[in-house]
Order: structure tokens, then sequence, then C-alpha cells
């Protein structure tokens, strides 16, 4: 059953359409990744979910309920946001209790919760620091307590690793989704981070100017995108125009390729870098075309090779150990599995 129902929703500032139509379901115990270009309406759904603001029309429903009419804190959710702040005052175990002594849940229920919560994010030890004696990554460890430990019905996270640098995000990401995994709480996240969102989503939903352009598992979405938006947003992708001939599709430079199944009334085809190979095709079976070495750019075990062919320019990211010596402003073969190629259906 769906945990979180969001049916039409729309939200207008002024004369933007933050939101635009959404409808989207969270199933229980799901991790949901909401991603989608900057001002693309990320925040204001999780926002509009919370009741931090009031929708123009739409409906949500959280286990079954209507909220609309609900205040923030009778939605049964936890919240962890960007710029969460900690009480600098009170003690970590303080800080997570934070949300039970409010429901007045009793002294002794109260400690054994907050000594749950302290184990499953891994500061069992830690509860009588403040927070100024804490790591970053102990510190967002603390918010994600204090978010879960009143055992909310949905879990939502506003970019919560984005302050972590690289190696600790990679870290928490891992642990995030174990504590998720471990209390099956419905989990809606939003995250500029494709590569975040790819890891740790059961699901994403894409969002473009307030409106939900394509939702599904995370390998679906990124290997049958339906529009050249998504491809292109989602990872890196080389788009074909569809100009078939001879059941062929024509290929800069000249040359031809072989067309996927589903291909019947495409409107363009992507074709991933990573999905190229650099040298000549090895038999019929392969598709592919010559460019010219523009750039060669080198980002340790992958480089990426940005060529030019027919006036346009493409990408192909290869194993860097692949590489022969290749020379900037030199032709080179680039090639492709058929199955590669991704038909774009029309919008
Ligand atoms: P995202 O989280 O994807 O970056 P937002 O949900 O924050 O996007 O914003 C969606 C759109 O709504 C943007 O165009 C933004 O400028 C606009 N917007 C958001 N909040 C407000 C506000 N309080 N007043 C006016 N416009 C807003």
């Amino acid at each position: 059953m769906a945990e979180v129902t969001v049916e039409n929703l729309t939200k207008i500032y002024g004369a933007t359409r933050a939101l635009d139509d959404v409808s989207l379901d969270f199933a229980d115990g799901e991790f949901f990744g909401l991603l989608g270009p900057s001002g693309s309406g990320k925040t204001t759904l999780l926002r509009a979910i919370a009741g931090f603001i009031a929708p123009e029309s739409g409906r949500i429903r959280i286990g079954g309920v209507s909220v609309e009419r609900l205040p923030v804190e009778r939605r049964d959710i936890g919240m962890m946001f960007q710029s969460y702040a900690l009480f600098p005052n009170m003690s970590v175990a303080d800080n997570v209790g934070f949300g039970l002594r409010v429901r007045k849940v009793g002294r002794a229920e109260e400690a054994r919760r907050i000594g749950e919560a302290l184990e499953l994010v891994q500061l069992e030890n830690l509860g009588q620091r403040r927070p100024h004696e804490l790591s970053g990554g102990q510190r967002q460890r603390v918010a994600l307590a204090r978010a879960f430990v009143t055992n909310p019905r949905v879990l939502l996270l506003d970019e919560p690793l984005s302050a972590l640098d690289k190696s600790l995000r990679l870290d928490m990401q891992i642990e995030l989704k174990r504590i998720q995994r471990e209390i099956g709480i419905t989990t809606i996240f939003v995250t500029h981070d494709q590569d975040e969102a790819l890891t740790l989503s059961d699901r994403i939903g894409i969002l473009r100017d307030g409106a939900l352009v394509q939702a599904g598992p995370p390998r679906e979405v990124y290997g049958r995108p339906g529009s050249v938006f998504v491809a292109s947003f989602l990872g890196e992708a080389n788009i074909f125009d569809a100009e078939i001939e001879a059941g062929k599709l024509r290929l800069p430079g000249g040359g031809f390729a072989r067309l996927p199944p589903g291909s019947e009334g495409a409107a363009a085809f992507a074709l991933r870098p990573e999905s190229i190979e650099i040298g000549p095709a090895p038999g019929p079976e392969a598709d592919g075309f010559e460019a010219i070495l523009i750039q060669r750019v080198y980002s340790g075990p992958v480089s990426t090779l940005i060529v030019e062919a027919g006036g346009d320019r493409f990408r192909a990211t290869v194993k860097d150990t692949d590489l022969p010596d290749l020379v900037e402003g030199v032709p080179i073969a680039l090639h492709w599995d058929p199955s590669a190629l991704i038909p774009i259906p029309k919008p």
C-alpha cells in the first residue's frame, strides 16, 4: 500500500508554477529520491508534504489519512533538512530525545528510545557530549537520530549530506541506507547529486519546471529515459536525431547503425558515453562512426574523450588503461553494441 500519496498537487508563486499537477505514490518502506535541476520544485514538494506550505490544489495522504488540514506536528513525519540545527547547549542524548519530550512519552520510555536511536547511528557512547564536541558526520547522525526517534511514518530528507566532504559523504550514504533498511521507514529524499540518488533510491522521480517527468527504479530511468531531457539530465548522453534511412539510423559523418527494438516512431536516440568503445568495429555485430578526437580528459580510472563528427560533439568514457597513445586532432573509430542505442519516444 502507498504510505504517502500526492495527487494533482499544484503550488504557484506569482508567475511560477513551483509544482505543476504532480501525482506520485510513495510505497511503504520505500527509499524515494527526488531529482531535478535547481528550481524544479523538489524542495517545494517536500515542504508541501511536511506541511510548511499550503498548495493551491491537490491532495496529500499519509498512511491513508488526508493531511491537507493538519499542521506540521500532526503529520507524523520526521525531518532532516540541509540547514538542520542541533541545540548547542543540550547533550547529544537530549537533542535526540527532544521530540519524545514534546510528546511526553515518559522518562523510562524516552531513555530506552534514545538509547536505541543512538545505537542505530552508532553513537551509543557519545550521548553525553555536546554538539560542538562532535565531527560533522557525527552531528549529522545525531540530526538523523532525532528525525526518526519518534517513529514517524515518513522520513523527509532535504539534501541531508550536502555539507559533508566527499569521502565522509560516501560513508554516510552507506550508513543512511543501512539505517533506513533497519527501521524500514518510508523515506523521501531530495538531492542534486545523481550518484547519490542512484545509489540510495529504490525509485527516483525527476522533476522539471514543477512537473514530474519520469519516475521508476534507477536502472529503468537510466536505461530507458522517456525523453531527451531525462537522458541528458540523469548521467550523460549522446543524442542522435532520428534520421532513418532504409531501416537504419544515419550517424554523423555518414555511417549507419542498426535500430534497436522499440525504435518505431522514436523522436531521437541516446547513447551513453560508457557504451562506446574505441577502435574499429570488431565485426558485423557492432555499429559506429569515425570522429576527430578534440580533447582527452583524464579523471583517474576513466578518461573522457570529446570527439567531433559531422559538426557535432560527442563523448565517450573509456578505461584509461585501454587507451593507446591517442593524440588530439587525429581521427578515431568509435563503436558500440547495437543494444546500447536507446530509442527516445516522442513526447
Ligand atoms: P528545487 O528544490 O528543485 O531547487 P524549489 O522547490 O526550491 O526548487 O523551487 C521551485 C520554484 O519555486 C523555483 O522557481 C523557485 O524560485 C520558486 N519558489 C520557491 N519558493 C518560493 C517562495 N517562497 N517564493 C517565491 N518563489 C518560490
